[in-house]
């Protein structure tokens, strides 16, 4: 066993801070002082023979090194110790989170997971990039539109990529700083999970077949000055981008004819989001396909997390299934908490629905 890699700090001369987070974190008290100066001093990842033999060297008295050891093991500070995973220190923070501390577990599942963007423009190479640093092995990538200016410094994108398909300059250069990662261009069978970036609004000739086809597939729109992050729609079990519709629908009778200018609106194909918002919400939209793909909540589940300027921090809209839509997930949810979602949203257009 082996001491987990976190700060060991003093608070006083006879207690000793193990971890700063405080969902771990933990101070052991009413240590001697000399068994207070050795834990202190103790090396990253020190073994727990290596924590005895720092105790005896401080002449320490045998029970309450024993009673240290016991704490540490308690407090579950002392933890087997890891596959050597060189190439990913994202492991360490997974193996604290895990309950069975082995982050390098977490990460060899998404080593095998396949995910398409489509849609690479400053948000969709975030996600790439994103998610090919988290660990994910193979990448879809989808979007042929040459690299303009404005791409330019997202997901690994440089000046030298100018003119190039989005796909093949995101690809290289995911590639170049993770070389074990695999690239395609989409294959007919439906990855582990499709993020559609569109502009806007969600694109139902994009979305449509997807649920359709009963792939997992989550939705990210970027507007004005926000980018809408969800929601996560896995056929069946979840609301679809359908459901937010009629929803909207209810709330605003005019939204379907709002919706189907936007979609073929071009100066909404034009945006472009802002450079800190592009990375929130890239970041943002990476960290939702991982808890899918890992298996953890995925906050985006029958919701989206809107990002807008000008604070930048994601606010959570619930989307639960609606009754009329036919995807068949209303069924699976409580019809009383389903109608209290109802206008909850805004319009794309900023105009804000009354909640009723
Ligand atoms: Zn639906």
């Amino acid at each position: 066993m082996q001491l987990r890699t976190l700060p060991v700090v003093r608070r006083d001369t006879t207690t000793v801070q193990v971890g700063t987070d405080p969902r771990w974190a933990v101070a052991l008290a009413d240590l001697s002082p000399p068994a207070a100066r050795a834990l202190a001093a103790l090396p990253a990842g020190a073994t727990d023979r290596a924590v005895l033999a720092a105790l005896r060297d401080e002449r320490v008295a045998g029970d309450e090194a024993r009673a240290v050891l016991d704490h540490l093991a308690a407090a579950h500070l002392l933890v087997p110790p890891p596959q050597p995973a060189p190439e990913q220190p994202d492991a360490r923070a997974w193996s604290l989170l895990d309950a069975g501390g082995d982050g390098t577990s977490v990460l060899a599942a998404r080593s095998g997971a396949r995910v398409r963007v489509s849609g690479l423009d400053r948000v969709g190479a975030v996600v790439a990039h994103t998610l090919a640093m988290a660990g994910v092995g193979t990448l879809e990538l989808d979007d042929a539109a040459p690299v303009g200016p404005q791409d330019v410094g997202f997901g690994g994108v440089s000046e030298r990529d100018l003119g190039e398909h989005r796909e093949v300059a995101v690809a290289r250069a995911a590639r170049a700083d993770r070389p074990h990662l695999r690239t395609l261009a989409p294959v007919g069978r439906p990855p582990d999970v499709v993020v559609l970036v569109d502009r806007g609004v969600a694109d139902p000739v994009r979305h449509t077949p997807l649920r359709d086809a009963g792939a997992t597939h989550l939705s990210v729109v970027v507007r004005e000055a926000s980018v809408l992050v969800g929601p996560l729609v896995v056929p069946g079990s979840t609301s679809c981008l359908t459901c937010v519709e009629l929803h909207r629908a209810d709330a605003d009778p005019a939204w379907p004819m709002v919706a189907a200018q936007l979609v073929a609106d071009r100066t909404v194909a034009g945006l472009v989001a802002e450079t800190t918002l592009a990375t929130i919400a890239g970041a943002l939209t990476a960290a939702q396909v991982l808890a899918h793909l890992d298996g953890r909540p995925c906050l985006a589940r029958d919701a989206a997390l809107e990002v807008a300027l000008p604070l930048g921090v994601p606010r959570r809209q619930q989307w639960l299934p609606h009754p009329a839509c036919g995807c068949g997930s209303h069924v699976t949810v409580d019809q009383g908490s389903a109608r209290a979602c109802v206008g909850a949203g805004a319009a794309p257009d900023g105009v804000r629905v009354r909640q009723r």
